[in-house]
């Protein structure tokens, strides 16, 4: 059985310490990739699609090629996650199609202002009640992560408050919890060089028992910034990411899951730019997706093996 929830996939990276990557997928080929690259490392995996890249492939389109992926590949186990699900409806949609594992984004009300503690609890916790019975995994929000990604979109961001976190977790039975440390969605999480705030994470693995997330947990490699502006690509100065010393740091400090989203769609995009400049002769889709598919699977293997190695050799 490959296709499982999120639940095992996480209590088993907090207990051995190491990090599992859940990566976002827009199409057939960025999933093919990140099954190969999980398959090559034989790293348990979790696929995900926020709200957008669902409506984007008409909901079934992907939701069929990502369940087919899990139950295709039955070494390693692979959980289908729905990213930032924004109501109790897109929840239920999610699981109507297959998800195991869903997202609860309470933090926001319609993806902009921050909600009260109250409506948070409220609306994840009807979502675990519904979840659960269907062994689905549910991961909440607490404190609110700043960027822009899809349809979240907060007017403005907050750090989550450790006491609140261990409240939250009692009050609604989620299964992993999205913490707020300084961590942002897009691809200008820092206007300085600002660290993670590592002190707020340690107190809050020292006051809660379930994995944490962190989401807007890219790295945004100066040298793929090089690369897709080499190419052809235009974008504001000042991109930046998360170091990947910071996530190693983080995933010795108790995160379990991460986030990676703009990453792919750098390297990807970069990818096919690089090849319509090297081979402009060439039209078939085959051909530039194959390249793209071959070096997003050397990025995410890397991406991989510096979430598992390095969180274990801190033992
Ligand atoms: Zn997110």
């Amino acid at each position: 059985m490959a296709l499982v929830s999120s639940k095992q996939i996480l209590i088993n990276a907090m207990n051995g310490k190491y990090g599992v990557g859940a990566y976002n997928v827009n199409n057939m080929e960025q999933l093919q990739a990140i099954v190969n690259a999980a398959k090559k490392t034989q790293s348990p995996l979790i696929l995900q699609a926020t709200m957008s890249a669902l409506k984007y492939s008409e909901f079934s389109y992907l939701a069929c090629l990502m369940k087919n992926a899990a139950l295709k590949n039955y070494d390693i186990p692979i959980a289908i996650h729905l990213d930032h699900g924004n109501s109790f409806e897109s929840i239920k949609n999610a699981i109507d199609i297959g998800f195991t594992s869903v997202m609860i984004d309470g933090s926001l009300i319609d993806g902009k202002t921050p909600s009260t503690y109250e409506q948070n609890v409220r609306i994840t916790s009807s979502v675990v009640e519904y979840a659960h019975k269907r062994g689905i995994s549910v991961e909440g929000e607490i404190g609110v992560i700043g960027g822009v990604e899809d349809s979240v979109k907060p007017t403005s961001f907050y750090f989550t408050d450790p006491e609140e976190a261990k409240n939250f977790v009692n009050d609604t039975n989620v299964d992993s919890l999205a913490i707020s440390i300084g961590t942002s969605h897009g691809a200008y999480k820092f206007k300085r060089n600002v660290s993670l705030a590592f002190d707020i994470l340690k107190e809050i693995r020292s006051l809660i028992n379930i994995p944490i997330v962190l989401h807007g947990a890219s790295s945004i490699p100066k040298s793929l910034i090089y690369d897709f502006v080499k190419y052809g690509g235009k974008i504001k100065s000042g991109a930046s990411g998360v170091p990947i010393g910071d996530l190693q740091k983080a995933i010795s400090l108790g995160v379990s899951k991460i986030n990676i989203d703009s990453d792919i769609r750098l390297v990807v995009t970069t990818a096919i730019r690089k090849f319509f400049i090297d081979h402009p002769e060439k039209f078939n889709p085959r051909d530039y997706f194959e390249y793209s598919k071959t070096v997003l699977v050397d990025f995410i293997v890397s991406k991989m093996k510096d979430f598992f190695t390095i969180g274990h050799a801190k033992d």
